[in-house]
């Protein structure tokens, strides 16, 4: 087994999904996300024969492997949406994502659970969100739906690593679910990754609950809010509460070995020095 940390950000896409990869590398990253159409836009235009192979070329030039890339779905997708009708337009958005990482031969698939809005128990939510996830993987092959855990803002499903596994739980085929930890997430949820004790208590909770085996992709970010919070405020590695001690400790920990790390930081700029710093910490 290799011991290789991944890390890099989530890089722009513009122009084309094949120019994610070029982005990647120019600030020495060794693993990047990427929206495989525009986010704020429900959908968009079939990938073409020469988006995908220029994809795939300059991947493989750059050396990403397939563990190595974790897009990140659209915003606009609530696969818990508790109407018919938002419900259906999630699902269908979310097949075509899954449907556009097959063509690109890219394996994984980073999604915010979904939101009750108020109108369904938490419960039935997630119920929702897995049947959505079930729909997606029946129709597709190959791709893991990749469920992030997030701060608790509004009715956002998805704080407690219980809501993780009861999706998990209901998902059939458990071989192509999985989980992204987002630090800032954790942290604004409640979950505390700063301190020596807290860190260790927060992974022996997560293998408990939802199991080391299914983590498969980290989203590392500083947090602008403090600790339950339940407020979602990305900050630079080392510049919010959580402290550059806490990303250090990360770096060192095999849990995250061979997976996505990836920088969702507020300032590209900074990009490429939080991945220099960070390699240097492993
Ligand atoms: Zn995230
Ligand atoms: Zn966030």
């Amino acid at each position: 087994m290799q011991n290789n940390k991944y890390i890099g950000a989530h890089v722009s896409a513009a122009g084309g999904v094949e120019n994610a990869p070029v982005n990647a590398a120019a600030i020495g990253a060794t693993a990047f996300a990427l929206f495989t159409k525009n986010q704020k836009q429900w959908f968009a235009k079939s990938l073409t024969d020469e988006n995908i192979e220029n994809f795939k070329t300059n991947c493989q030039k750059h050396g990403y492997t397939p563990n190595q890339i974790l897009p990140h779905d659209s915003y606009l997708i609530n696969l818990g949406h508790p109407e018919e009708e938002g419900l259906n337009k999630s699902r269908k958005a979310f097949l075509d994502e899954m449907q556009r990482c097959e063509q690109l031969g890219i394996t994984l698939l980073n999604f915010h659970p979904g939101s009750h809005l108020k109108k369904i128990s938490e419960d039935e939510c997630l119920q929702r969100i897995a049947e959505s996830v079930n729909m997606a993987l029946d129709k597709t092959k190959g791709v893991t739906a990749v469920i992030e855990n997030t701060a608790g803002q509004g009715s956002n499903m998805g704080y407690r690593f219980e809501h993780l596994a009861r999706i998990i739980e209901l998902v059939d085929d458990k071989s192509r679910v999985a989980v992204c930890i987002d630090t800032c997430h954790g942290w604004a949820a409640g979950y505390d990754f700063a301190s020596e004790k807290g860190y260790e208590e927060v992974w022996k909770d997560f293998d408990e609950i939802v199991g080391l085996k299914y983590l498969k992709g980290i989203h590392l970010n500083d947090a602008k809010k403090e600790l339950g919070s339940k407020v979602d405020r990305h900050a630079s590695i080392g510049e919010g509460l959580m402290g550059a001690e806490t990303f250090s400790r990360l770096m060192k920990d095999p849990r995250l070995n061979n997976i996505p790390i990836i920088l969702e930081t507020p300032e590209p700029d900074k990009w490429k020095e939080e991945i220099e710093w960070l390699k240097s910490q492993v």
